[in-house]
């Protein structure tokens, strides 16, 4: 069925958000359509049981740092001539499908997220730190949590090459509810498929350096020993400077979950994050 969803909405992570509702083990979703795809993605979803209402706004994404992800968009008329994408909230309930959309376009967050099924504290800790200027709140969530090392359940930088386990940030990538969320998540996928739940397992389990601005790397096969991380490839973002530093190395040493060190190079910054998920 992965497989079957990914032809018709492009993406694993939109298939996936699709798959849990029809699973029911997510309440309700949300996914962004292409404007031209509306129809025919719809009458999918209504045709297996799922309820989708479709925003009486359009979007295009901006500033992505990936082709598959943007954490920022601009809002648009839906009649704008200007072709755009549309959020279906999706749910085998059609009451609550409509009350997301109502929910988002009051601009409620702590509803639509608690209606998206997601923890409480991490509603919070989105409603405190989300902003037109702070719409990607990765750093955010490291700088709520304690050290560098994680479960890779919550790895949502790997977002970034459109895979995931959470649609949401989390508050901490500590944070229980979020990785019961993910487990619960990782038993669907592999319910339908141990190939793609032990592929996704697998790039989760990466170590992240993440900018605001000289792009997301995902560290594969890394190996960690004290401060330091040994690593066989990099898949990034964008290849900038940071990324032919990282890809020449293979290894680093963490100072500190802002700065690291590359060939006795120390690389910092406010806006710099590392993580090792395992
Ligand atoms: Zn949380």
């Amino acid at each position: 069925m992965i497989q079957q969803l990914n032809q018709i909405f492009h993406s694993i992570i939109k298939s996936l958000e699709v798959l849990y509702v029809y699973e029911g083990a997510k309440p309700c979703g949300r996914i962004l359509l292409f404007q031209d795809e509306v129809g025919k993605a719809v009458n999918f979803l209504n045709q297996n049981g799922i309820y989708a209402e479709i925003s009486d706004f359009k979007v295009l994404k901006q500033n992505a740092q990936s082709e598959f992800y943007s954490d920022r968009s601009l809002k648009i008329a839906k009649t704008s001539p200007e072709k755009g994408h549309f959020f279906a909230y999706i749910s085998r309930d059609a009451e609550t499908a409509s009350k997301a959309k109502a929910m988002e376009s009051e601009n409620n967050h702590i509803g639509l997220g608690m209606l998206l099924g997601y923890p409480k504290c991490c509603c919070e800790f989105f409603e405190k730190n989300f902003n037109e200027r702070n719409t990607d709140l990765t750093l955010d969530t490291l700088k709520n949590s304690n050290g560098f090392e994680f479960p890779f359940y919550t790895n949502i930088a790997a977002r970034h090459f459109d895979v995931a386990l959470l649609s949401h940030f989390p508050h901490s990538f500590e944070c229980n509810e979020s990785i019961m969320m993910a487990k619960k998540n990782l038993d669907v996928i592999q319910r339908h498929s141990n190939e793609i739940s032990a592929l996704v397992a697998d790039i989760l389990k990466s170590a992240v350096i993440y900018t605001a601005e000289e792009g997301i790397f995902l560290l594969r096969k890394y190996e960690k020993t004290g401060n330091e991380i040994e690593y066989s490839n990099v898949l990034t973002t964008t290849k900038s400077k940071l990324y032919y530093l990282l890809s020449s190395n293979k290894n680093l040493k963490v100072v500190g979950k802002n700065n690291f060190m590359v060939n006795d190079i120390e690389i910092r910054g406010k806006q710099f994050g590392i993580m090792a998920f395992a």
